[in-house]
């Protein structure tokens, strides 16, 4: 049975995230935050961490996609570049897709906006990288076929 339900619960004894008095003997500790909260809120909270670490995970790796798309400056192949681009082309649209589906845009909350830009970054430089290493190969195929005639 709970306690009377009109009694103030002593300072700290509630769930730091929905407010609601919570049993001492029944608290969790948030992960997220190191607060009491109560066991609907941890409940949910893990779940929010694992739309969080997967929304992370499609953002940031369409981010590094689309830098790796423009590393072509480096030693990386021209083909592989193209590869880099059209994975964070792909990469860049699901997670946008992702990130933008309603239970993740609620259980992101303030990160939702750093994950959309992550992925919308991904996107651009993925494009721009594909683009220009595929301008980069037929640069060099136009010379190759050119350079013969000389
Ligand atoms: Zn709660």
């Amino acid at each position: 049975m709970q306690g009377h339900p009109y009694a103030a619960p002593p300072p700290g004894m509630q769930c730091s995230r929905c407010g609601t008095p919570i049993d001492p003997s029944r608290a969790v500790y948030s992960a997220k935050t190191a607060m009491l909260v109560c066991a609907s809120c941890e409940a949910s909270e893990t779940v929010d961490t694992g739309y969080n670490r997967a929304g992370a995970s499609v953002s940031f790796g369409a981010l590094s996609a689309g830098l790796l798309a423009n590393s072509y400056f480096c030693c990386i192949p021209t083909f592989v570049t193209i590869v880099f681009g059209i994975v964070g082309i792909v990469a860049g649209i699901r997670a946008i897709g992702i990130v933008n589906r309603p239970e993740y845009r609620a259980a992101l909350g303030s990160k939702y906006g750093l994950y959309l830009a992550c992925a919308i970054i991904g996107l651009v430089l993925a494009s721009i990288g594909a683009l220009m290493s595929t301008l980069g190969l037929l640069g060099l195929a136009f010379n190759a076929t050119h350079s013969r005639h000389y």
